[in-house]
């Protein structure tokens, strides 16, 4: 979703800020679900095992556009029964009656941007909620009937303490969400927020407080149930993402929208991220895709691993051997030798995984299959 209430001063997503002229933005709002329309007829029908709306503020769209978009993929190709069906919310776009709707109309899944729970570093990011709105919105949807919700939260933070960030994992161990992602801030070059960084303005946490920051989510997540799956992910029991896993496992999927990436076959593309100029080209002839290659198979095979190893379980030795004629050892046999050597990486029953210490250099170990 190409709009946003404001722009952050971090963010390098292909997204602008609304209109303030509320007619102007229905206007932008309902051109951009036509041509959502137009991209998907124009694509091959098939059932959807989830369905994200992501990227921007989709639930500024409000829920009869919201609706209308999924009736649209539902009457396309369908929806298994068990489909994971999510939409990414800000706070301050949320209100009882849209949560309502969506819950009402099939969405079974929220995942809520609070970032942090403490205004002065919201207000570093430069987003538009307080920290007691997005207590508020959690509510709101817990009373809307959302019963799995995915919250959003932020560390490495320039003015965030340490303790800072251990006060708000608590509290959203009290919340009580049934997942939970962590964004490590990246400073993005051409952001405000990169050119506050270079002048000095704004100054980020130490390396080892960044690394404390994130070994203290996985020791105090955990402990409170919740399940480290992901790098990054945290789940409650049977609530990890189902859709972040076709990602996770190199699977298929089919994007739609400015900016969107697909995968299918072999072929990769992306399409054109500046929202008229995708808006007018899926108009004209259903399709806008600015980039795209088809990978060999040597290129699936390092993906999938290096993909694979963001998940804790790791790369399951069997479905890989399936997939690609032979276990990772018949391509990478050097490279895991050497990753199992430093400590990094290690071989159960089942999988190839990182260790404790690989996770804190996964990055390094994902280098090895690039
Ligand atoms: S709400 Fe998200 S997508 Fe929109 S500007 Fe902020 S960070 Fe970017």
């Amino acid at each position: 979703m190409p709009f946003c209430a404001r722009r952050c001063n971090y963010c390098d997503f292909a997204t602008s800020a609304l209109p303030a002229d509320r007619a102007a933005a229905a206007g932008l709002m309902d051109a951009y679900v036509d041509a959502f329309e137009a991209e998907l007829a124009a694509s091959p029908p098939r059932p959807a095992r989830s369905v994200y709306f992501g990227g921007g503020t989709p639930s500024q769209l409000g829920a009869r556009r919201l609706l209308r978009l999924l009736a649209a993929i539902a009457g396309h190709g369908g929806l298994l029964p068990e489909a994971e069906i999510t939409v990414e919310a800000n706070p301050t776009s949320v209100e009882a009656d849209l949560l309502e709707a969506l819950r009402a109309g099939g969405f079974n899944r929220l995942s809520l941007g609070l970032q942090s729970l403490r205004d002065e570093l919201l207000t570093v990011l430069t987003r538009t909620h307080t920290a007691a709105e997005a207590l508020a919105a959690f509510g709101l949807a817990r009373a809307a009937g959302f019963d799995n919700i995915s919250v959003d939260l932020m560390f490495n933070l320039p003015r965030q303490r340490f303790t800072d960030w251990c006060d708000d994992l608590q509290r959203i161990i009290q919340l009580g969400p049934e997942h939970v992602s962590l964004y490590e801030l990246s400073v993005e070059a051409g952001t405000p927020l990169a050119a506050d960084v270079a002048a000095g303005r704004l100054l980020l946490p130490d390396e080892e407080v960044d690394a404390a920051m994130y070994e203290a989510a996985r020791e105090l997540l955990p402990a409170a149930g919740w399940e480290h799956y992901e790098i990054s992910n945290f789940a409650r029991p049977g609530r990890s993402s189902a859709h972040n896993a076709v990602y996770w496992r190199n699977e298929e999927y089919r994007g739609y929208g400015p900016g969107a990436a697909s995968y299918v076959g072999r072929r990769r593309w992306t399409n054109e991220p500046r929202a008229e100029l995708w808006r007018q080209a899926v108009t004209a002839g259903g399709a806008a895709v600015s980039e795209e290659e088809t990978r060999s198979e040597d290129e699936e095979r390092r993906e999938t691993m290096y993909l694979g190893l963001r998940q804790l379980a790791g790369v399951d030795v069997a479905a890989y051997t399936a997939r690609h004629g032979g276990p990772p050892e018949a391509w990478f046999g050097t490279e895991l030798a050497r990753l199992v050597e430093v400590g990094w990486l290690e071989r159960t029953p089942r999988a190839w995984r990182l260790t404790a210490d690989g996770l804190l250099w996964s990055n390094r170990v994902f280098m090895e299959f690039l």
